[in-house]
């Protein structure tokens, strides 16, 4: 049997491993690629069983009553589950326009799928409305990212470069939990005597190794980032020469009493004397970096609060110095290729602009369609789901590679909008919480069954392998935009080979920002990945960004002015605590996978809420007691495990099963439209058992 090198189907760090089938299963061994360096998690290590679980969907599935979403779903052929589904199209796009039909992808699709999904909705639909599960992740770090850098690459370095720094701040990230064989950087950099600050309201696993934690109320990152910067300004840490050469807009930037310490400490729970040594640290003791990750972003002002930390990093003169800078550590496997390549609502491949007339012009001469043909921006995720079934709304939807029943903040209200739609087409490979409400459900193949590449956190393009073949009655997703696009009357416009697809995406992208132009499969196996900006194939890949200058007009990096505010819900006398939400070590976003791998479930079988001794003492609960957390928007009721790592005022409960989102916040951002999954007001009690 051949082994095949390819790459774990979960997170953003994309590990290596090798695949060999064997009878009667395959067998997966890690392998030293240059960012696991040997390294697997435990979601990795069992990622095979997701190859041949008895859950796998193996056939179309249908309502037995068209129409009829109570009754029960049955087996189909893909002519009877294409006639459905092209049937629905037809007579919602001849009654209610183009934008009435829709797509939902995901940051696990691989680039080429990406890529054919945004062509397919606006070259075979002729619709706006596509966005996808990225927007709930980080589109706020990158939106701040692209304001002041002039580029999102979520590390701007390789991933090796942290175990070179020697402070590094990581606000809101878990990677000791969220992607473990990342730690081996930090473990490195910390035995050569580096420190490390963890900014978290939990003292989580990464926090324990750390020299330091700072436990902020979750919702006033920005202030604690406004008010660093505040000492750095008073105690001459900032590099004024780095920001008079490389940076404009420092003079706009509140330098008034709004961040005094006293204020801030006041404002986040903070000590002072902990805010200044975390900056000492990061202006004294460099090269230094700042890493966010979904605890920073993933609030009501997300964009602002990622701006305040780039802002931090600016000023300090961290950013485009070796061992040095600010990035955002991605999540989803393949986040940062997702928001790449055209599945969100206002972009282009290559992060073009969908607004932009010479964007358009270049996009729709590579498609072989009139730049007219295109349609405007559409809806953001949430917004798309808020509008479903409504009048200019979408009525078909097909969601790809997404649980939004479970991932989706205020998910009672996201389940509604789903059964506001006229027809619902989900696409897995599993029959999650949100495919076992659709009217049509499509088998797809999984990781190790096809052909395609991947942009892990570093902007690093690798190449996911087939191992094996998918089942007979499953297709990729490739083949079923394509044959759609077909019956659609667009199919001449498609195909359903990666390479193919990604050949036509090198030209798309060239002269973009994420520009793969020089990028091939050939390349990509002979050096172990590429990354991008890589315009030509002569071009080496561009492993650090910023050295010479910055993408922006005048080739400076931009302050700018942000303010706190607050959360878009904070406690009141109803619902006391915040509620805050993370990962768990085992399981994997929505766990419509990894809640389905036995070992994962035996090391967790459930979700736990954390909560301080001092809080749960109050109302009566014992470590192992179950507990009813309430907000505005629902109930869920979660067994305890108490901590005193976690501040008195808040709640923890991972997001990996049904029940914590039915309490988060959909206020969204302003500037990204991210939710606010990170800050909502609860009240808990003790619930009864049985
Ligand atoms: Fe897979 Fe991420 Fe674990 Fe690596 S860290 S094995 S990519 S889940």
């Amino acid at each position: 049997m051949t082994a095949t090198q390819t790459h774990c189907p979960y997170c953003a760090l994309q590990c290596g491993m090798t695949l060999t089938p064997e009878i009667p299963r395959v067998r997966l061994e890690p392998a030293e690629f240059p960012v696991n360096r040997g390294g697997l998690c435990a979601k990795g290590f069992t990622a095979a069983d997701l190859l041949d679980h008895p859950d796998r969907l193996l056939t179309p599935l249908v309502r037995k009553e068209p129409g009829n979403r109570e009754s029960p779903l049955r087996e189909a052929s893909w002519e009877e589950a294409y006639e459905r589904i092209v049937t629905a199209i037809r007579d919602s796009q001849e009654r209610f326009g183009p934008d009435s039909v829709g797509c939902f992808g995901g940051g696990g699709l691989t680039n080429e799928k990406a890529y054919a999904l945004g062509k397919f909705v606006r070259v075979a639909l002729r619709s706006s409305a596509i966005d996808y599960n990225g927007r709930f992740c980080m589109s706020s770090a990158a939106t701040a990212a692209n304001r002041a850098l002039g580029i999102d690459r979520g590390l701007p370095f390789p991933l090796a470069d942290v175990a070179e720094a020697k402070t590094v701040m990581l606000v809101g990230a878990n990677p000791a939990d969220a992607m473990p064989p990342s730690m081996q950087y930090l473990d490195t950099g910390r035995a050569n005597g580096a420190k490390h600050i963890v900014i978290d309201p939990r003292r989580t696993n990464t926090a324990n190794g750390a020299h330091m934690h700072l436990a902020p109320l979750p919702g006033t990152d920005l202030a604690l980032a406004n008010g660093m910067l505040h000492i750095a300004i008073r105690e001459g840490w900032i590099d004024e020469a780095y920001i008079a050469e490389r940076t404009e807009g420092f003079e706009t930037l509140n330098k008034a009493n709004a961040y005094w310490p006293e204020r801030v400490e006041r404002m986040t729970g903070v000590p002072e004397a902990q805010l200044r040594e975390a900056v000492r640290l990061l202006a004294t003791e460099g090269p230094s970096m700042i890493l966010t990750a979904r605890g920073a972003e993933q609030h009501s002002n997300g964009t602002n609060t990622a701006q305040a930390w780039l802002n931090l990093a600016l000023a300090l003169g961290l950013v485009g110095r070796p061992f040095s800078g600010y990035g955002t550590i991605t999540g989803q496997g393949n986040g940062q290729g997702g928001r790449e390549h055209g599945q969100k609502a206002d972009q282009l491949p290559g992060y073009r602009r969908l607004d932009d007339p010479a964007a358009r012009a270049h996009v729709a001469g590579v498609w072989g369609i009139d730049p007219d043909e295109l349609p405007q921006p559409g809806r953001s995720a949430y917004e798309m789901i808020d509008a479903l079934g409504s009048d200019g709304g979408v009525r078909v939807l097909w969601i790809l590679a997404s649980n939004i029943a479970v991932s989706a903040p205020h998910t009672s209200h996201v389940v509604n909008q789903l059964n506001m739609t006229d027809f619902l087409v989900v696409s897995d490979i599993f029959p999650s919480e949100t495919a076992q409400l659709a009217d049509v459900i499509l088998p797809t193949a999984q990781w190790a069954e096809e052909e395609g590449t991947m942009t892990n956190l570093e902007g690093r393009v690798i190449r996911r392998r087939m191992a094996l073949p998918p089942p007979p009655m499953v297709k990729s997703d490739l083949t079923v935009l394509t044959e759609l696009a077909g019956l659609l009357g667009r199919g001449e416009f498609f195909t359903d080979e990666p390479k193919a697809v990604f050949e036509e995406l090198r030209r798309a992208s060239a002269g973009g920002i994420a520009d793969y132009a020089g990028i091939s499969y050939e390349r990509i196996e002979a050096e172990q990945g590429v990354f991008w900006p890589c315009p030509d194939e002569q071009h080496p890949g561009t492993r650090r960004l910023f050295a010479d200058g910055f993408p922006t007009a005048s080739g400076r990096a931009r302050f700018v002015r942000v303010d706190h505010r607050d959360p878009a819900e904070v406690p009141d006398d109803a619902f006391p605590y915040v509620l805050t939400t993370g990962r768990n070590m085992q399981q994997y976003q929505s766990g419509t996978q990894t809640r389905r791998v036995r070992a994962l479930n035996v090391a967790l079988p459930e979700p736990r809420a954390e909560i301080h001794p001092d809080l749960a003492r109050r109302h009566g609960i014992a470590d192992g007691d179950m507990v009813e957390l309430r907000s505005r928007r629902g109930a869920a009721t979660l067994r305890a495990r108490l901590s005193d790592g976690i501040r008195p005022d808040t709640v923890f409960a991972p997001f990996h099963w049904p029940g914590a989102n039915l309490l988060t916040n959909p206020a969204l951002d302003p500037h990204s439209k991210m939710p606010a999954f990170k800050v909502c007001a609860i009240a808990l009690c003790k619930a009864e058992e049985g």
